[in-house]
């Protein structure tokens, strides 16, 4: 690009693409391109203006925090305004971030020989300004373009982790507190499923569910969305002042503010990539998505010294992770039958890393999701892992296309038996009707040995395909009736082998029954909801004897799941299964229930680990806490654990428990298991 014409075309161009893309990320929560696209265009306008200063306008996207208040919600003027961060993709440019800010500190006569930087996780949520006046919650509102956002407030309360009134005492009168709300990753999926089995398009990642959640004029809409927010800065102060941004949020913690446990004060640019490494490993065991790490200078007379520029503090910068997106083919759109007998397609990919994984194969939900992205077979797509390990397709990149690509239906009978396939009225998804149908059987028993259901150990998904082939198991009682003479003739199968397997069968009989409920791969029913009609419903003839208004009236339940309960507890082939596996002695009933009642023991038999600093509780109170609720504490991580509770700095317990699959939980959520949701 040469002509001073030219520069100024791109320069228009890049701002006007820059506006339409913030316009859908920000305004309406539907980005059209990743963020590592939208990045590369931002940085393509950064550097352009560098070098042509005297082409920069006021109203570059540079210049301003992106993201004007929607008319739809009242305006809040933010006491101190909200800024964005500036981005270091690599440790490259941490490590001149970190040469820049020392020589801007020693020209400007500062002592940096004791420099301490804050390392925090880059939740992917929306920012938050909250005002408490003299500790009362008043009001709460969007980044919005920085200096005024969207009043939220009737959301914000009902976030379960947003205080309504501060802990403590001698509030200042205006304080500003900055947060970021996100939706946790088991919600996101939930949310999702919700919406594919509604036909309403999905959320691309959690950040946009997140938003788009919050940002709803109904608030009983967010209030039915389980978002949480960690804290991590004070905007307005109201004459409180601290030394350190350490100080702040040590502040915000006893002050009842839930501050990431995680967040950690190093010494030095090493110790800054050393955490910036360990949170990008760490990133894949979080129920939260994170896209990166912001590394804050501690000292806040040191950041006065630093200043903004443009709509970026010079004082903090975020590392963001290696890209969670990339482009691929699409070679061939396959499909699956589940155990519910509904017809799901998968993409069929060149093999591409995605996030430091190599990816060949992502699920496309249904039919009407592949016309809604006008996905075609040959088509380049754009692949992202959002937030955990299923990897999605977002989109075709069209430009890319030669005519040659094929548009994809679903086929009219079942793959795996051939029947004729139903479109359920009311309902996305298409169903193979054959109750025996052997695709169908095969995932209702991958479903029931799974870790999450009945968890049986050394059968996997390879050997029920085996067991299932060879006649000798049709349904999950049949696994009970399986004898050592069948086992051991298997290939790769020898005494202890056989052994080993028919006794984990034979612990499988003690599972739970929410477990047990959950295994039995009820549409619509996860391990959560299974909980929740156990609390209510805690045996198996309680179940069949509720009516389907009983059940939907459970808290989380709902009538599509009471209809889709009742419906399955009735069908003939599931009665004979259920009776099969009471015989041998499977649990059809709940133990904690029959010992005390949920409202006064509702940590009953339950045993939990305490591991690292809690935000709020001390050691010895949170044990007490639990006891006081019917459960154990206990010393060490083993396989009979429930829960293992994780502060800051946990240790080789969290990892222990990570191993094991056991849950880790945070003080909120152990808060929230005492106070019996
Ligand atoms: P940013 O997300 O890069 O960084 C600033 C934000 O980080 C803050 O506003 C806050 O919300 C958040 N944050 C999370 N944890 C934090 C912590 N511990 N301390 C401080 N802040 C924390 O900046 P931005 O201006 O909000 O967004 C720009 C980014 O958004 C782009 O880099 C791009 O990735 C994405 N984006 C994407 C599209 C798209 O079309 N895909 C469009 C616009 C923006």
């Amino acid at each position: 690009m040469s002509s001073a014409s030219e520069i100024a075309a791109r320069l228009q161009a890049l701002r006007a693409e820059i506006r339409r893309h913030d316009y859908l990320y920000y305004a309406i929560d539907s980005p059209e391109i990743s963020d590592e696209a939208y990045d590369r265009l931002y940085r393509e306008l950064q550097d352009l203006e560098a070098v042509h200063p005297e082409l920069i306008t006021s109203d570059s996207p540079t210049q301003r925090v992106s993201g004007e208040p929607l008319a739809a919600f009242g305006q809040v003027t933010h006491l101190e305004p909200m800024q964005s961060l500036a981005n270091a993709r690599n440790e490259g440019e941490l490590a001149v971030w970190h040469g820049r800010t020392l020589r801007l500190l020693q020209q400007a006569g500062a002592d940096t020989a004791e420099l301490s930087f804050v390392v925090e996780p880059k939740i992917d949520g929306l920012a938050v300004s909250l005002r408490y006046e003299n500790g009362q919650l008043t009001s709460g509102a969007t980044r919005g373009n920085g200096e005024v956002g969207e009043d939220v407030t009737q959301n914000l309360r009902t976030v379960a982790t947003v205080p309504l009134s501060m802990t403590g005492q001698d509030f200042p009168e205006a304080l500003e507190v900055r947060g970021e709300v996100y939706l946790p990753l088991n919600a996101f999926h939930r949310l999702n499923e919700q919406r594919v089995a509604a036909g309403e398009p999905t959320f691309a990642n959690p950040r946009n569910a997140a938003a788009g959640s919050l940002r709803q004029l109904d608030s009983r809409i967010t209030a039915s969305r389980p978002l949480a927010v960690w804290f991590y800065a004070v905007g307005h102060a109201g004459g409180v002042s601290w030394n350190t941004h350490w100080e702040t949020l040590t502040w915000l913690r006893a002050h009842g503010f839930r501050v990431n446990p995680y967040v950690q004060r190093v010494y030095s640019l090493e110790a800054v990539i050393a955490a910036c490494r360990e949170w990008e490993q760490r990133r894949g065991s979080l129920d939260y998505d994170i896209d990166g790490v912001v590394v804050k200078i501690d000292d806040r007379a040191l950041q006065s010294v630093l200043g903004s520029v443009a709509h970026d503090p010079r004082w903090a910068i975020a590392y963001k992770f290696a890209p969670s997106t990339a482009h691929t083919v699409l070679r061939d759109i396959r499909v699956n039958v589940g155990r519910t007998g509904v017809l799901t397609p998968y993409a069929v990919l060149d093999p591409v890393t995605v996030g430091g994984v190599t990816v060949v194969q992502a699920t496309l939900h249904n039919e009407e999701d592949i016309r809604r992205k006008d996905l075609r077979i040959g088509d380049t797509v754009i692949v992202q892992r959002a937030g955990d390990v299923i990897p999605q397709v977002v989109a075709p990149l069209t430009t890319r296309r030669t005519g040659d690509e094929r548009i994809f239906f679903l086929p009219g009978v079942c793959p795996a038996c051939g029947t004729r396939v139903v479109r359920v009225p009311g309902e996305v998804a298409v169903r193979c009707p054959n109750e025996s149908c052997p695709g169908r059987a095969v995932e209702w028993l991958k479903h029931f040995v799974g870790r999450t259901a009945m968890d049986i150990e050394g059968v996997g998904e390879k050997l029920v395909e085996r067991l299932f082939a060879l006649g000798l198991v049709r349904d999950p009682a049949d696994l009970f009736q399986l004898r050592y003479q069948d086992l051991v003739r298997l290939e790769g199968f020898k005494d202890r082998s056989a052994r080993k397997v028919l006794e984990a069968i034979e612990q499988a009989k003690e599972r739970d029954f929410s477990r047990v409920l959950f295994a039995l791969g009820i549409p619509h029913v996860g391990a959560q909801t299974a909980e929740l009609i156990v609390q209510r419903f805690p045996s198996m003839d309680l179940l069949r004897q509720a009516t389907e208004e009983e059940l939907a009236a459970v808290d989380g339940v709902g009538p599509v799941i009471a209809k889709a309960v009742k419906e399955h507890l009735r069908n003939l082939r599931h009665i004979d299964v259920i009776q099969r596996l009471d015989a041998v002695g499977v649990r059809m009933r709940s133990q904690e229930k029959e010992l005390e009642p949920a409202s006064l023991q509702t940590l009953s038999g339950k045993t939990f680990v305490l591991t690292g600093t809690l935000p709020s509780l001390a050691r010895n109170d949170a044990k007490a806490l639990i006891e006081a609720a019917g459960g154990r504490v206990t010393a060490s991580v083993s396989r009979r654990t429930d829960y293992v509770v994780a502060g800051g700095s946990p240790g080789s317990k969290q990892t222990r428990a990570e191993e094991l699959g056991i849950r880790v939980i945070d003080e909120v959520q152990l808060l929230k298991l005492v106070a019996g949701h």
